[in-house]
């Protein structure tokens, strides 16, 4: 029996050691996270999770009880501060040291934080954890005007989120059209004519020179306003920056793993020393699915690697990491669905027609399908992953085509 030690306890580290259970491993695990809290899950805190009373423990995977039974030892509250290769060991912040025959690092990623004039001033919020989610929730009660800088889609679930509420919100994002990153053309305009009806105002192109409170306190009172590059001043007694994540690598680097915008592994997940692995948000990885290896912060991804990564340590075959991408986001009465990763892809064609409020952009790369972005199309998403699976053959025509029946070549 060895030890495994796993370094976070978000999606992916929680995944793991459930599935190394599952997997009838019987190693000792440890799993060391910096977060009091029990594993939870992220998804609902820019979603339902701002609009009802859910408490922290409605978000939960297991309680207490079942990590004792399944013998996991969570170590909460602690971060681990190194890692110790020559000697097979990591050490934590309380103090201690723990050994480890194989390590697994699911740190995931932090909020970038906004190098602007007056960005720590109270109102300021960002979210990642349930905890800023309380916060959050708690400043919107009161809250008249609202601004959210940077329009991914966290910033959009939670600026649709308080356009509902009737607080007047508006969205300023660098680049020209909204999820610019991520999604195609099509998918942005829809989404913002779909928010800008709700209520949700948009800045385009724009950049914050700062943020304003009170004068006569100098850089040190509430936020009353964002102040843009171009002189405009927009009213808030509330800002939510949400402008991208940084990946928590630096255990890694600091024990010359090498990183780059994630920790860089293997197709089976293991860096560069094979006790060593990386899994979720921080790990970065080659794709079946991408011409150059990505990071991909996902539920789904976060999931399918711990398992991937369970099965090696629990020495079943276990194979290169090959599952589809697939990722969702709930932006008011908006469903987008995504599968596969379109960041390469050169040509696009719709299924379904945007302005019935339902249809699919399918991005293809030198003719080839790479993703299917769905919005309110669920069935199509579906064929989607069967189709990105078994790398079916789809031309642009057939995929535009509404009589051509995609669940039947999808089978
Ligand atoms: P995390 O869940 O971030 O967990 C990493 C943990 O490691 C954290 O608790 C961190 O504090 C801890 N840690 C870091 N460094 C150390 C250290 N040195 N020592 C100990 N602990 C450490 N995905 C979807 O697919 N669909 C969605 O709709 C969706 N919505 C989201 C909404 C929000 C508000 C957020 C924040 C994320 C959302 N995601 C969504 C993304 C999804 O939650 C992440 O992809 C997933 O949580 C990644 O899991 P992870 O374990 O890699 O990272």
């Amino acid at each position: 029996m060895g030890n495994i030690v796993i370094v976070g306890s978000g999606h992916a580290g929680y995944q793991l050691a459930a599935a190394l259970r599952h997997a009838g491993n019987d190693d000792a695990v440890f799993l060391v996270g910096d977060e009091p809290h029990l594993p939870y899950q992220r998804p609902p805190l820019s979603k339902d999770y701002l609009k009802t009373a859910m408490k922290p423990e409605d978000l939960r995977f297991w309680s207490e009880e079942q990590f004792a039974e399944k013998a996991i030892k969570r170590i909460a509250g602690v971060a681990v501060t190194a890692i110790d290769r020559a000697a097979g060991a990591v050490s934590l912040s309380n103090g201690h040291r723990l050994g480890f025959d194989r390590l697994v690092l699911a740190t995931g990623t932090r909020n970038r934080v906004l190098p602007v004039p007056g960005g720590d001033r109270a109102g300021i919020y960002s979210l990642r954890t349930v905890d800023d989610a309380e916060r959050i929730r708690a400043a919107l009660e009161n809250a008249t005007s609202a601004v959210v800088i940077g329009g991914g889609f966290i910033g959009l679930e939670i600026a649709a989120t308080i356009a509902e509420r009737g607080v007047p919100v508006t969205v300023v994002e660098a680049a020209g059209r909204v999820m610019g990153r991520v999604v195609g053309e099509a998918v942005s305009r829809h989404h913002e004519r779909v928010l800008g009806a709700l209520g949700v105002g948009f800045r385009f192109h724009a950049k914050v020179a700062g943020i304003l409170g009170p004068e006569s306190l100098g850089s040190t009172g509430r936020v009353e306003a964002v102040l843009l590059g171009d002189g405009e001043r927009l009213e808030a007694d509330i800002v939510i920056v949400g402008i991208g994540v940084l990946p928590n690598q630096e255990l890694a680097v600091a024990s010359d793993l090498a990183a780059g915008d994630g920790i860089l592994v293997d197709a089976g997940l293991a860096t560069a020393d094979p006790r060593i692995f990386a899994i979720g948000d921080v790990a970065r990885h080659p794709s079946l699915y991408a011409s150059a290896p990505v990071r991909i912060e996902s539920v789904q991804n976060a999931t399918d690697q711990a398992r991937l990564v369970a099965a090696r340590l629990a020495g079943k075959p276990a194979g290169a990491y090959g599952a589809v991408p697939w990722f969702w986001s709930h932006q008011g009465s908006l469903k987008l669905q995504i599968a596969g990763l379109g960041h390469e892809a050169d040509e696009t064609v719709l299924r379904g027609r945007p302005e019935d409020g339902a249809f699919s952009a399918f991005r293809f790369r030198a003719g080839r399908l790479v993703a299917v972005e769905s919005v309110d199309r669920p069935t199509d998403h579906m064929a989607a992953r069967r189709l990105l699976a078994g790398g079916t053959m789809l031309t642009p025509g057939q995929a535009a085509d509404e009589s051509f029946d995609l669940k039947a070549l999808a089978m």
